[in-house]
């Protein structure tokens, strides 16, 4: 248990109102005999595609793996060539980042909008090269990064989009694919889910899942998740293991019927942030659709974040920075540190994530906001 009155995130709080189910799925697992696979992983999967109103989802062993088993599928389909370039925005999670270099291709770092964190669709057609074939669009914080713009773009130069949904289970953008859905996961070519513990929708371990209506990808991640073969002892790929614990997909079948209740609550929590902070040195982010996000992290820019943060743990509010060092800026990419990505940069001195999830309360989070309110007043 924390000692912070609000603590930030406390995953024992969050998973103690499954406790019951989550036994129950465990035991479920134990008591089959099938320890690999199964029923749990069929069940599941079926559930997800449901819920993202795709044709196909494929349970993998996380979000990392999710968005590699994409980007090697394509490859393998001859839809993407190693060497090929993806526009990919320059402030998010480093796995999009790692995924797309490590199966061979090149990021371009596209800036995100100051306001709304999220990629700048504006810019992406000055960001365009010829060695640019898809698109790794991120649902950062939980918030749709899909627009008019964006799938036009994207239309226009016959581009393949990857959605990054690993922050975003359940939300819906404002603007259409054209199938006519809007649920992240469903918008683009393809989608990684991630099932982290810290996720809306989190494991008790690692977890994630691809989520897609193109027969031939499913198929494809399927078999390079699961070495290669495409039927027993038969491999038709170089592939991996990066299957779906069966333990996790139980844990994850029994906390899905949930999520809508638990997205609901984190609506609720941004909308009491959203009209009760109210502080001259604190900038709230800007969301257009605040009942299409689900609110993965509720994220301040303050200038002074360092004392900032210190104020909100002398008075116990947990915080923490989403992120706090850019992709190009890690010592693993060096090559692309001379890149200038001022917004980003910008960003990344300035984010701070305050609590929002379903261990804070309503009266939490008024609480947190008058003490945002006091700060350097
Ligand atoms: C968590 C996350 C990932 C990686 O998921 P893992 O399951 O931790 O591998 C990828 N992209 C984004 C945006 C994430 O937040």
């Amino acid at each position: 248990m924390s000692e912070l009155k609000y603590p930030f995130l406390d995953l024992g709080v969050i998973n103690a109102p499954f406790a019951g189910a989550l036994k129950e799925a465990a035991a479920r697992v134990i008591d089959s005999g099938r320890y690999v696979g199964g029923g749990e992983c069929a069940d599941f999967e079926a559930a997800l595609a449901a819920h993202t109103g795709t044709a196909y989802a494929v349970g993998v062993s996380n979000g990392l793996d999710a968005l590699r088993l994409i980007f090697k599928s394509y490859i393998e389909l001859g839809r993407l060539s190693k060497g090929d370039a993806v526009m990919v925005p320059a402030n998010t999670y480093i796995a999009s980042v790692l995924a797309i270099t490590d199966s061979g291709l090149t990021p371009v770092f596209v800036e995100p909008d100051a306001l709304t964190h999220n990629l700048d669709t504006s810019r992406l057609e000055a960001a365009m090269t010829p060695a640019v074939k898809a698109i790794l669009t991120v649902h950062l914080y939980g918030r749709p990064c899909y627009d008019e713009a964006l799938a036009s773009f994207a239309a226009r130069h016959g581009l393949i989009i990857v959605e990054d949904n690993a922050q975003a289970i359940g939300a819906d953008a404002a603007t259409p694919s054209p199938r006519g859905t809007t649920r992240t996961g469903s918008l683009g070519d393809a989608a990684a889910f991630s099932f982290y513990p810290t996720k809306n929708l989190g494991a008790l371990g690692d977890a994630g899942a691809v989520t897609t209506n193109d027969e031939e990808l499913a198929r494809t991640v399927r078999a390079l998740a699961n070495y290669g073969s495409d039927t027993r002892y038969h491999n038709i790929y170089q592939g991996y293991n990066c299957r779906l614990d069966p333990v996790q997909a139980a844990f994850l079948l029994a906390k899905l019927p949930y999520l809508e209740r638990e997205t609901a609550h984190r609506r609720r929590l941004a909308a009491i942030y959203d009209s009760e902070i109210d502080n001259p040195a604190v900038h709230k982010p800007l969301v257009d659709d605040p009942d299409r996000a689900v609110w993965h992290q509720y994220v301040l820019t303050v200038e002074e974040r360092d004392a900032f943060r210190q104020y909100l743990a002398d008075n116990g509010v947990g915080t923490d920075i989403h992120y706090a060092v850019p992709p190009h800026k890690q010592p693993c990419y060096i090559a692309f540190a001379e890149l200038q990505l001022p917004v980003t940069e910008y960003l990344a001195s300035r984010v701070v994530s305050i609590p929002i999830s379903s261990g804070t309360s309503e009266a939490d989070a008024r609480a947190i906001a008058g003490i945002i309110n006091r700060f350097n007043q």
